[in-house]
């Protein structure tokens, strides 16, 4: 007999006090929305396989709950992964999975969605999926079982978890889910099996069923081909694309958590997409080209959710927020709304390059908080290669304003283990740093208390869809010894301090973004042995890990140390983001002879995305 809402509350009272902050699974916050039974066709259970104070940070998801629940076909409700603590409490009282909406059982949801949006939440997946009693292998699941599908930006490349769904979302979910779940209703509803359904919704742009292929392997257990199963399958997946940010609702009302969450603020996207070009960024890639929404329409959305979350911070977010066309006349629009509300305006993401200490002078007042700056690179050198076209003098001369300005401590982002990275390039980070503070001591224009600059390195993970794409991936022993090159040069320069990330984390994730089919089983053992969290270093088990790879006889340099032929066909190469091959693999070569490319803004480089949807990036400068 299957479990009511009623059991599930019921349960879910008896252990709320038990557990570690249980206002983040009672729901009933402001703006959540609910829907009577009976009202639309299809449940959808929209999974965040993260805890709630995370997941609810993430704008998709507001974006996708505001559409989604707009139409009136469609209720869409939140799931978050429950806590280690909450876990073992209802497996304990056989508490499965449930909305936080409703309290319906996930199981009796008519899709489950996940997000999948960085690669160290996969086994938390599994996880969700057992809690909710639902089979974990698509083709082990009934015709009674829901829909499990999947979006997000690793959706890409979801072959390491294709086992798992019936289905997948690639590209802007905005037009692309809600017909998604429209025609998912209406085949049920003429009685099509979920067979007959999923052949139906794989004529949308954008819909991948892996079930409708088959990877072929090698006798060396390289990746060949994917065969089809399905004579109608596509043969690539072309992403969906969201033509024009202005034609989709944005979220007005945001919902307010009862408990504190990551990012508590109102979000605003200004644009989706970037013209930079940096060859190691998937985002860069995967979302061109650049679509902007209106000034109009960002202030709009900005003031309205402002007023109905009584938030008292502006958050306004994009892939590089200074570029947006508007910026200026925007901001002024928008700090002198905010101001006299006593309301403050955060800008994440900033360039060295075309920065506007005006605009960050009027946003901060008095409030002298942290710069961050992301320079990725410590020599001009490896800026190059990376197509990270920022100078030296730009950082020098961002930190000088800064100074005057009266900032007195900034935030440096840095990557380590970048193609044809040299220990001079790793020692440039430290003297960059060490430039900054000689600039702090020698301005000495009256600061109070002392400078001080925090780098912060990321291992560099290669990415699918990117110029990168084929490269190796520095050993956990080879960034184990450049972080020691490092500590020891940044230990000597008073007022630096140091930040890096756990070496054999980032080995695994550059294995499960470049993986194929064969790592499902890597990741079902994972979980099997207790994984879950991977991505928090307190729950992070690399025996674990280790132990699952060697069981599925997969080497942990699968695709990772020695780089992989550009002529070598790749597990993602079903999936079509737009950008062509040819592209890059030119960039690939451009990398390789540190020679840069410019901003699409300044002309078209044949990125190839224009042949799928308009493209206004080239000419926005002039
Ligand atoms: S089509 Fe040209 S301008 Fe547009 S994103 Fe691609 S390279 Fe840039």
């Amino acid at each position: 007999m299957s479990i009511t809402r009623n059991d599930v509350q019921q349960k879910l009272d008896s252990l709320l006090m038990t557990v570690e902050r249980p206002a983040s699974y009672i729901g009933g916050e402001p703006n959540s929305v609910l829907k009577e039974d009976g009202s639309f066709d299809v449940r959808f259970a929209m999974c965040f396989p993260d805890t709630y104070e995370i997941g609810m940070s993430w704008n998709g998801l507001s974006i996708l709950y505001n559409i989604l629940n707009k139409t009136d076909f469609c209720y869409m409700e939140r799931v978050f992964a429950p806590k280690t603590d909450m876990q073992s409490a209802m497996k304990k009282c056989g508490l499965p999975l449930f909305t936080l909406e409703t309290k319906t059982p996930v199981k009796n949801a008519d899709i489950v969605g996940f997000t999948l949006q960085y690669e160290m939440a996969y086994t938390n997946i599994l996880c969700m999926m057992d809690l909710a009693g639902i089979p974990l292998y698509s083709a082990d699941r009934s015709e009674d079982d829901p829909l499990i599908i999947a979006g997000g930006p690793c959706a890409f490349n979801a072959e390491p978890l294709a086992d798992f769904f019936d289905a997948v979302l690639i590209g802007d979910g905005e037009e692309l889910l809600p017909e998604f779940c429209r025609i998912y209703g209406e085949c049920r509803r003429t009685g099509l099996t979920k067979r007959e359904t999923l052949l139906k919704l794989q004529e949308l742009q954008g819909v991948y069923v892996p079930s409708f292929y088959k990877p072929v392997y090698g006798e060396d257990g390289s990746f060949v081909r994917m065969e089809k199963t399905e004579p109608s399958a596509p043969d690539r997946v072309l992403r969906a694309f969201l033509s024009d940010l202005n034609k989709v609702d944005y979220p007005e009302c945001p919902i307010n958590p009862l408990t504190e969450v990551v990012q508590e603020r109102a979000v605003c996207e200004l644009f989706r997409g970037c013209t930079r070009g940096c060859r190691f960024c998937q985002a860069g890639m995967i979302y061109r080209p650049v679509r902007e929404r209106s000034k109009e329409k960002n202030f709009e959305y900005a003031v309205r959710q402002l007023e109905n979350s009584g938030y008292d911070e502006l958050s306004l977010l994009s892939l590089s927020t200074s570029d947006y066309s508007g910026f200026e006349p925007l901001m002024l629009d928008l700090i002198d709304y905010c101001k006299s509300r006593k309301i403050s305006v955060s800008l994440p993401s900033l360039r060295l390059d075309n920065f506007s200490f005006r605009i960050l002078d009027e946003i901060q007042g008095m409030r002298k908080t942290g710069l961050t700056f992301a320079p990725e690179a410590g020599t001009q050198r490896l800026r190059d290669v990376i197509n990270k076209n920022i100078t030296e003098e730009d950082i020098l001369g961002a930190i000088d304003k800064a100074i005057d300005l009266g900032w007195n401590s900034v935030k440096l982002y840095f990557m380590i283990g970048l193609p044809t990275e040299t220990d001079e390039d790793v020692e440039g980070i430290a003297d960059i740093a060490e430039k900054i503070m000689d600039l702090a001591r020698s301005k000495n224009n009256g600061m109070r208390g002392r400078f001080s600059v925090s780098v912060s390195v990321a291992n560099f993970v290669p990415k699918p869809f990117t110029p990168f794409q084929w490269v190796p991936q520095n050993s956990p022993e080879e960034f184990a010894r450049k972080h020691d090159l490092l500590r020891n040069r940044i230990r000597r320069i008073k007022g630096v301090t140091l930040h890096y990330h756990e070496s054999f984390v980032s080995t695994l994730e550059a294995v499960l973004a470049r993986g194929g089919r064969e790592l499902c089983g890597v990741i079902k053992r994972a979980w099997e042995l207790g994984c879950r969290f991977d991505s928090w270093t307190e729950h992070f088990n690399e025996d674990a890990w280790r132990t699952a790879l060697k069981e599925c006889g997969i080497g942990e340099d699968h695709y990772s140390l020695t780089g992989i032929p550009t002529d070598a066909p790749l597990p993602w190469d079903i999936i079509d983001s737009g950008v062509s091959g040819e592209f890059l693999l030119r960039e690939y070569n451009k990398a390789a002879e540190g020679r840069t490319t410019p901003d699409c803004r300044v002309s078209c480089n044949g990125c190839g995305i224009n042949k799928h949807t308009d493209c206004a990036c080239e000419g926005m400068l002039k």
